[in-house]
């Protein structure tokens, strides 16, 4: 057993002070004010907030390899088509080393910033040339063991793409996604969802429309897991299936079943008339991902969706990785949209403004990945994260309000997953190693 005594704590009852959290075998015991427990497993955390852990539903995690590298030159004058171009580069030039050693970076920075868990969105299924590796879910596991290997907690969404657009085949550069057969996807996610490792879990994702033909959407729709997809992040692609199916992408994956409250709806930028009301309605999740979308010059959510929607956060294509911004955002790009303040948080709910932001980087981000962590409750994973409130930012703020509107990277002192430490000092114990080997891979490939 394991005790933790931070001054405070942010339950779903609202912040205690000098708590008592109890951590046994991988899971929270019990979290109270009513007793001091000095021993030797007692962590003492003075001046620290203790928070679940940050959740992560929506990462590429090779896309962290041209980080500065897309943002000054080629893609400056561009949009996310010439984005995508550049990533594509990227993208047919790792092998799997290379691969494992760009995603241990970005998962090193996740949890060095606070985040337990990530939802990796994995489409790099074959070689450059398009042929299936030996193992065909190679690169999965070289994924899967990079986030293991920094303490990570993962939900490999294993990505069925099989098209360029409506009627147009496969592009050579996408010949690494490629998927033939709808029932192709689906085997590959149950062996990945085999996986001995209790804190790896797999789900489906259908990447986009364009990239899945609506034929194939019922036998995906069989899948009775988490669910994430690509919806509406572009104009152009809304017109598109409006055109080959006369309806929108959410209409067109709700019509197949697709659309239930274990999807996660990546982006919904772009909504068609009636989009909100069919993803609220079947308790859907929308994975806002805020920084890529204004990296991308994307647009933003309209305020409608965030305030009717369960929303959850995602750093996406990393050009940066910081949850704690990402969550504020949630709001403040709303307050941009409506010209007034206090956008997102509905009418009836009575917890604050703090605390819908807080639960999208945690509680909410881990049921769209099927995750029963995000909360310190009893019962609960033990996916936890101290940040130091002695900064100097933080000073005269009440613990929940910093955490919200204030918090960053630089805070956080602790991180477990499950009950293990994987961060003390803010640092991972491999930090220099991981870094060093990143580097030489992105100065030989980007
Ligand atoms: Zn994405």
């Amino acid at each position: 057993m394991k005790i933790l005594q931070p001054s405070w704590a942010w339950t779903p009852e609202g912040i205690l002070e000098d708590p008592v959290v109890t951590l046994d075998d991988g899971y929270i015991l019990g979290c109270s004010t009513s007793a001091r427990h000095p021993g030797e497993h007692v962590e003492r955390l003075p001046g620290c907030l203790l928070l679940p852990g940050l959740v992560n539903a929506h990462s590429h995690a090779f896309q962290r390899a041209f980080r500065g590298h897309v943002q000054n030159r080629d893609a400056a004058r561009g949009d996310f088509w010439t984005w995508r171009e550049a990533m594509y580069r990227v993208a047919g030039a790792l092998d799997p080393d290379q691969l494992g050693a760009v995603c241990r970076l970005a998962f090193l920075e996740m949890v060095e910033s606070g985040v337990t868990e990530v939802g990796e969105f994995h489409y790099l299924h074959r070689d450059p040339a398009g042929r299936v590796y030996a193992d065909p879910d190679l690169l999965a596991h070289v994924v899967i063991d990079a986030a293991r290997a920094v303490g990570l907690r993962i939900t490999l969404l294993r990505v069925a793409y099989h098209r360029a657009g409506p009627g147009e085949a496969l592009r050579p550069e996408q010949a690494r996604f490629r998927a033939d057969t709808p029932d192709e996807v689906l085997a590959a996610v149950a062996r990945l969802s085999a996986h001995p490792d209790p804190h790896v879990r797999a789900g489906l994702a259908p990447h986009s429309i364009r990239a899945v033909p609506p034929a194939w959407l019922p036998e995906l729709a069989t899948y009775d897991g988490i669910v994430h997809a690509h919806v509406a992040e572009q104009p152009a692609e809304v017109a598109a299936c409006e055109r080959e199916s006369g309806c929108s992408p959410l209409r067109l994956l709700a019509d197949a079943g697709l659309v239930t409250d274990r999807f996660g709806a990546v982006h919904l930028t772009f909504p068609s008339p009636g989009d909100v009301d069919v993803l609220a309605g079947a308790g859907g999740t929308i994975v806002v991902c805020p920084t890529t979308e204004l990296d991308l010059g994307d647009g933003f959510l309209p305020v409608e969706a965030r305030q009717r929607c369960n929303l959850a956060l995602g750093s996406d294509s990393h050009a940066t990785i910081d949850l704690w911004h990402e969550a504020r955002t949630l709001e403040l790009h709303g307050r941009a949209l409506a010209n007034r303040r206090h956008v997102i948080t509905p009418p009836d709910d009575d917890a604050g403004l703090a605390a819908r932001i807080l639960r999208a980087a945690t509680a909410d981000g881990a049921r769209c990945l099927g995750s029963r962590a995000g909360e310190i409750r009893a019962g609960a994973p033990a996916d936890l994260v101290a940040i130091d409130l002695g900064d100097v930012a933080a000073a005269g703020m009440p613990p929940l309000e910093a955490a919200a509107f204030a918090a960053h990277p630089g805070w956080v002192r602790r991180v477990w997953v499950g009950g293990e430490p994987v961060v003390r000092d803010g640092r991972h114990a491999d930090h220099d190693r991981i870094v060093a080997d990143a580097v030489r891979v992105i100065r030989a490939v980007v």
